[in-house]
């Protein structure tokens, strides 16, 4: 047989010979370095036999960056951190352990809980197995042989997985462990040349929350111990920025276990979210919006009428009110909005209408799914909903995209858009959905913005454009989102009379361009490492008076500062001078003044977050900060 290489050269192989054996053919070098098979994308274990005709690349120790290579890597070194925590801690059950992005895991319930100290030793472990050298045996054996093993073994949860295990079942071993495993892994351990153990965390069996919680140890692998360093020092640097972190330090917002995944904003988080606010509303009129208020709860026949009922019932906090009556608080705003519009008949002279909400809206996410603000229960989008004609999609399309370039603008943002397209539960036929999917791609294509497809990934009623963006711990975050749907509409038995006299379908472009204030200012917060630009400044200025003589004169410049809207605070501890400066700096207050005897209207010694000082006379001030205001960016 005959296996194709990536230079399209063709390698005669015996019947039934492995990757590993195409390897030794190619030459000793590559077979010792090799890690692992990819052919069209997909990857294979080594010891398994390849196929007649089939596309073979080698992935070996010098792919260090490689996603597949660094994947196996880290597979192997789950399965060594099983070997070392089974040795140290006898009666420990294992339940699984895969690699994840950035690194793997392993799940176990011990007998006694471990603490964080315990990873030290853990690791220590698996240096002394590394040093002693691993290597992996693959065979495959019946479901049943599989199971009498595990049970003899006293490991209930690999007797579980057995029992729900599709397909051939393989086991894995290295010195003292076999783990039920599909693999692939390495040949043996001498190409892991780093591994880090990087913390502890409870995890539901199965992800149930009805199940047991076991242990989950995380960890991670590289090719190099310099790979490692330069991992765990970008993972510092972002920790710094993370955005709960921050948001405790600079007073924003916290969260509390009685209302889970939802935000409680403090004064100065909340500064933030009036200036987002402000420029929702602002922006808004200026293109042709209304503001519109619509309920927070409906009956139970809403929701079906809208398709969410079938669609996305689990996600809704549901309140019985009798037998016959159950309410649902929204998440979404657009079935209000479709009663709005179908309050009143529409006449063509009308549309389009373009209704704004920035609501309150709830989703009922998985507590374990909960992250800071950028997965919350409690959501507020910057929501519209525009009401148009066939004729008049693409000119909202092109406005609604200009509005979008300018937001993001603002904050030097630039997310990834993808076209989602028509997923397998979607409402309405194809040829409709050939219709709004071919709208989008057009009105991207004449904007010139750049985008990748999710196929499948649209809403159940309407294709989408989603931007997305990557937070600095390399997660990926949808921001803004623009539907095209023609489903919600009928199903609402929305109609305009055209100038035919006669009743035409109407189209409903959904859209919220920042996403959710919550996420955006999660987002916010660590794109600017909380330093944020001066109109979003929670404090744009803030007042040291030197000592008790001058506390009066900072009050009134306080007075006249706040008058003209701008964000201004005293410090008048007690605490030294140098203290309260150096207090500014870690809240990040754009400017500062130290108010001594030399201060006066016309001369005030302004320093800039940024370190430079100047001399300016209120007046000059005042126009800096106007300034400011006027060329909102960074
Ligand atoms: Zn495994
Ligand atoms: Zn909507």
């Amino acid at each position: 047989m005959k296996v194709v290489l990536p230079d399209s050269t063709e390698l005669e192989l015996p019947d039934g010979a492995t990757g590993l054996d195409a390897a030794r053919a190619i030459g000793p070098k590559l077979a010792e370095q090799a890690v692992l098979v990819r052919s069209n994308g997909a990857v294979q274990d080594l010891r398994l036999p390849l196929q007649d005709g089939q596309p073979v690349q080698f992935l070996t120790t010098r792919d260090t960056s490689d996603p597949d290579a660094l994947s196996v890597l880290r597979h192997s070194s789950a399965h060594l951190l099983a070997e070392a925590v089974r040795r140290l801690y006898p009666g420990v059950k294992v339940a699984i352990g895969p690699p994840i992005e950035n690194g793997f895991y392993y799940d176990f319930e011990f007998p006694e809980p471990i603490r964080e100290d315990d990873l030290e030793k853990i690791e220590a472990e698996i240096q002394r197995e590394l040093k002693e050298g691993r290597s992996w045996e693959r065979e495959e054996i019946s479901a049943a042989e599989a199971k009498q093993r595990f049970l003899e073994e006293n490991e209930p949860y690999k007797v579980e997985l057995v029992d729900t295990a599709e397909g051939q079942i393989s086991l894995y071993t290295q010195g003292e462990f076999t783990d039920l495993c599909r693999g692939p892994h390495l040949q043996d351990s001498k190409p892991i040349k780093a591994v880090k153990l990087t913390s502890l965390a409870g995890a539901y069996w199965r992800g149930d929350e009805k199940n047991k919680q076991l242990t989950r140890i995380y960890g991670t692998a590289f090719y190099s111990q310099a790979d490692l360093d330069q991992y765990l020092e970008r993972l510092e640097q972002a920790k710094t920025r993370d955005h709960r972190r921050l948001g405790l330090q600079l007073d924003l917002f916290h969260f509390d276990e009685h209302s889970p995944g939802s935000p409680f904003w403090h004064p100065k988080g909340m500064a933030i979210y009036n200036a987002l606010e402000e420029l929702r509303r602002r922006e808004n009129e200026r293109r042709g919006y209304s503001e519109v208020k619509t309920p927070l709860i409906y009956d139970k026949a809403l929701w079906i009428t809208s398709g969410h009922w079938e669609k996305f019932r689990e996600n809704m906090f549901l309140i019985p009110i009798d037998e016959e009556h159950t309410y649902a608080i929204k998440p979404m705003n657009c079935p209000g909005h479709m009663l709005l519009f179908g309050s009143a008949l529409r006449s063509y002279r009308d549309l389009p209408i373009r209704y704004a909400e920035a609501a309150p809206l709830h989703r009922n996410e998985l507590a374990g799914a909960l992250h800071g603000l950028t997965r919350v229960r409690y959501v507020t989008q910057d929501d519209a909903h525009i009401f148009c004609t066939r004729e008049q999609i693409d000119s909202e399309l092109d406005g609604t995209l200009d509005y979008l370039r300018y937001l993001y603008g603002i904050f030097g943002l630039e997310p990834r858009a993808e076209l989602s397209t028509r997923p397998d539960n979607k409402l309405g036929t194809d040829e409709e959905w050939d219709f709004t999917e071919g709208e989008l791609v057009r009105a991207l294509e004449r904007h010139e913005i750049d985008y990748f497809v999710g196929e499948g990934e649209g809403s159940f009623y309407g294709p989408k454009i989603d931007l997305h963006m990557t937070d600095v711990l390399g997660r990926s975050w949808q921001l803004g989102t623009i539907q095209l749907d023609a489903q919600m509409p009928a199903r609402f038995g929305l109609t305009y009379m055209g100038a035919d006299n006669a009743e035409h379908p109407v189209f409903v472009i959904h859209r919220a361009l920042l996403g959710s204030f919550e996420r955006f200012i999660g987002i916010l917060t660590e794109h600017y490492a909380g330093a944020f630009p001066f109109w979003l400044a929670p404090v744009q200025l803030r007042l040291i008076p030197v000592a008790e003589p001058h506390r009066e004169a900072v009050h009134e410049l306080q007075r006249r500062l706040a008058a003209e809207g701008f964000r201004v605070d005293v410090d008048e501890r007690d605490d030294t001078l140098g203290k309260r400066i150096r207090d500014a700096e870690l809240e990040k207050v754009p400017y500062t003044i130290v108010y001594g005897d030399r201060e006066s209207d016309s001369s005030l010694a302004v320093r800039e977050r940024r370190g430079e000082q100047s001399t300016l006379s209120l007046e000059e001030l005042l126009e800096r900060f106007r300034v400011e205001i006027a060329t909102i960016s960074t």
